[in-house]
């Protein structure tokens, strides 16, 4: 018979050989408690296997969040969902099944700044990882520099490679795009290459009827737009923004009026209707929110006007 130390060196070198190292820690400790509990040899080893493949599951979904660059306080743990309509919660609760992404379906959220697109978007992502499903999160511009980065070191087709790889790509603010050609271009064919091989997820400030902002000339943004919406979801935030809201119950009262409003954008245009009011309010309150992203101008809200529309 073998020495108890012989056995145990074996085995630590065969979990170790076999990349077992959650069954190489627990093994002892959970050989003595069979023992006794005086339990069956399949039930020593099936709990030693559970809590191996337990922690292998763990440290995956870690790796995935991780590597899927999604900001981490933007989870479904933290969003209000019932700030949305019934039916854009019924789609949500669809979407969570991530069903859709077997189907390379994809998903483009609209709405005014500040109705939730981003946070939705990214705390969908993060329940998708959970599921073990490869997801990246990364903003437009952030996007098109890499892509054009890549371009200019003829480096593009990997670059498509390596993104091809996620499951789901979440695209946020697609209004946001410089103007140039060359941008709108890159963007177009990461488009075109993951059309119906991958998910696209992404948001948006600008209605489909403003896309040509974006793609330029009236071709290729209905090329553009024909491929995102051939196998789509569309979730339409049409909800007041959150931050201004939060903005308000903070300090009620210090909102701009829709007449400052008007005297403070009408200089350039007159505000044509409640919408774009409401859509220049919702800047001001962002920045009475303190929102870090567009800190530094309390112009925040003509901003937004001008890149809105
Ligand atoms: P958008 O992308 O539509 O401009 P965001 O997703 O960035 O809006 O939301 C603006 C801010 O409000 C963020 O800080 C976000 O976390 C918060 N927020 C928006 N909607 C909700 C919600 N339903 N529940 C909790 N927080 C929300
Ligand atoms: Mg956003």
């Amino acid at each position: 018979m073998m020495r108890k130390q012989d056995i145990h060196k074996n085995l630590v070198a065969l979990l170790k050989e076999l990349r077992m190292p959650t069954a190489r820690g627990c093994y002892r400790e959970e050989a003595e408690r069979s023992r006794n509990e005086t339990l069956s040899y399949e039930e020593y080893l099936l709990e030693v296997m559970r809590l191996e493949a337990q922690s292998r599951r763990q440290n995956r979904i870690e790796r995935l969040l991780r590597q899927s660059k999604l900001p981490q306080e933007k989870s479904l743990a933290t969003f209000d969902l019932t700030r949305l309509p019934l039916r854009l919660r019924q789609q949500v609760q669809v979407l969570l099944e991530g069903s859709f992404l077997d189907r390379r379906e994809n998903v483009l959220a609209f709405g005014n700044p500040g109705s939730g697109k981003t946070h939705l978007l990214c705390a969908l992502g993060q329940e998708l990882a959970r599921q073990d499903r490869r997801v990246l999160f990364t903003t437009c511009s952030l996007l098109i520099q890499e892509l054009l980065r890549a371009k200019s070191e003829l480096k593009l087709d990997k670059a498509l490679k390596r993104l091809s790889q996620f499951e789901a790509l979440i695209i946020d603010d697609i209004a946001y795009v410089q103007q140039s050609r060359q941008e709108m271009e890159v963007l177009f064919t990461l488009l075109a290459e993951r059309y119906e091989r991958g998910s696209v997820l992404l948001t948006s400030n600008l209605p489909f009827s403003k896309w040509e902002q974006i793609f330029k000339d009236p071709m290729t943004t209905a090329a553009a737009i024909d491929r995102l919406v051939h196998h789509c979801v569309i979730l339409e935030l049409n909800v007041n923004s959150y931050r201004m809201e939060s903005a308000r119950r903070q300090s009620a009262g210090h909102l701009p009026s829709e007449a400052h409003l008007k005297r403070r954008i009408g200089g350039k245009r007159a505000l044509e209707d409640k919408d774009e009011i409401e859509q220049a309010r919702s800047g001001a309150g962002e920045v009475l929110a303190g929102d870090s992203a567009r800190q530094g101008s309390p112009d925040g809200y003509e901003e937004h006007e001008a890149q809105g529309g």
